[in-house]
């Protein structure tokens, strides 16, 4: 999960509908929990539900959701107590991505942390996958998106082992915004800081330098739980 900053309100609402072409701007075309590229229709998705008395208008109570994740977390969580979440933690420490198992809690978390990262992963169903025991719904297109993207990424690594130069690296980067998936691209391409670098420079929004009071990159720099 991308971590995000959305930076302070450019506008006051009187709908929150109003405010997606801003989030847009700042988060890119991306669904802010599973990172599928959402073209059209994308939502903005209250943090905290307004059933649940979260604020309906406010900009810090928004970010933007594909209809899947928003209809999966509905108004399931109470308030923000017990999940990680992209515009304030650096979620990326919490989750393992993988081919295979999608994404799990981060190993050598602690154990609240897991609690935590396995919350936020039912909350919006983001390991949903066919023949896995935790099957999407028809509609859901998610998995089917991700497959798309894995594939791209796999070609991708594969052409970078070959040509390895800076050009290259802002192309994959090109790809990478084009198809989404921003989690699996990191995976793929750990450890080559000029694909990371121009990954994350691609993607609009991408919070990658937040640190606690000690200067620590800590998964809540905020420390509170
Ligand atoms: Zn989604």
């Amino acid at each position: 999960m991308r971590s995000v900053q959305r930076g302070p309100a450019p506008n006051t609402y009187t709908n929150y509908q109003s405010a997606r072409n801003d989030l847009t701007e700042r988060l890119g075309w991306f669904c802010s929990y599973c990172e599928m590229p959402v073209k059209n229709m994308i939502e903005v998705e209250h943090i905290q539900p307004v059933a649940n008395g979260g604020n309906e208008l406010d900009w810090d109570n928004f970010l933007l959701a594909c209809r899947y994740c928003n209809g999966v977390k509905s108004n399931s969580n109470a308030d923000r107590a017990g999940y990680f979440w992209p515009d304030v933690d650096n979620t990326p420490l919490a989750f393992l991505y993988s081919e295979l198992n999608i994404i799990e809690p981060a190993i050598n978390l602690q154990k609240h942390e897991t609690i935590f990262a396995n919350a936020t992963i039912m909350l919006t169903g983001l390991n949903r996958s066919p023949h896995t025991g935790n099957e999407p719904t028809d509609a859901d297109s998610r998995w089917i998106n991700r497959l798309i993207a894995l594939g791209l990424i796999n070609d991708s690594y594969n052409d970078w082992l070959t040509i390895e130069n800076e050009a290259f690296a802002r192309q994959i980067a090109r790809t990478a915004t084009g198809h989404g998936f921003y989690s699996f691209w990191l995976m793929k391409f750990a450890g080559i800081p000029l694909v990371i670098d121009a990954i994350n420079a691609a993607f609009s929004g991408t919070y990658i330098t937040q640190y606690n009071t000690l200067g620590v990159k800590t998964i809540r720099p905020t420390g509170i739980f």
